[in-house]
């Protein structure tokens, strides 16, 4: 595994991506034959490691996110941050806090953020992608959504991660599990090496 190479200090971006993972990330962006795809931006933590591997080969990433917080980051919820609130709309607003880590990240002409939501962004995607990774909302919707959506882009040696994947019930919620295990199952992919709640797999096919 090689070292990330980041511009800034990771541990000052908000976010729930371990080190570990995030250079496992950065690893795989480095040796994918499309551009990158990541549902679920939040403040930008996991895209300046998928980003920064793009900058490095000349890649892109589309980072996707409706930025009003997933069911955990509502007020009252575990994750709430009160820094991330928009008092004028009454909503959770993390664009501006990504906007800002990718601006002194340098990864602006590297990383396109899209605001929206996955499903409705899907109905319109057509582009190819080299690297998908599914980090949205844990509902059982929200999972399916993404990925339904996104997965038939993946081109063939494209890599398919999936964050959140917890394989006992104890530790964390099903739907990304459901939709890790449905890719294992397809026959689609093979599995490849991860790292904590990540998963791999590589999209298969000739290109
Ligand atoms: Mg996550």
């Amino acid at each position: 595994m090689s070292l990330p190479d980041l511009a800034i200090d990771i541990a000052t971006v908000k976010g729930f991506l371990d080190p570990a993972e995030g250079a496992c990330l950065y690893d795989y962006a480095l040796t994918v034959p499309g551009p990158c795809l990541e549902l679920g931006s939040y403040c930008g933590r996991s895209s300046i490691y998928l980003g920064s591997a793009c900058k490095r080969t000349g890649n892109v990433l589309f980072s996707i996110d409706h930025h009003r917080g997933s069911e955990e980051h509502q007020p009252g919820e575990q994750y709430h941050d009160p820094d991330l609130w928009d008092a004028r709309l009454g909503q959770v607003d993390t664009l501006p806090e990504l906007r800002w880590n990718l601006a002194r990240a340098g990864l602006e002409e590297t990383v396109f953020p899209v605001v929206a939501r996955s499903a409705r962004l899907a109905k319109h995607w057509r582009t190819p992608l080299g690297l998908l990774f599914i980090d949205g909302g844990h509902s059982e919707q929200a999972a399916w959504n993404d990925y339904r959506g996104f997965t038939g882009y993946l081109l063939p040696g494209g890599i398919l991660l999936i964050h959140d994947v917890f394989p006992d019930p104890q530790q964390g919620g099903r739907p990304p599990f459901v939709i890790w295990s449905h890719a294992t199952a397809s026959g689609l992919f093979e599995p490849l090496p991860a790292v904590g709640t990540l998963r791999a797999l590589r999209r298969l096919g000739s290109t």
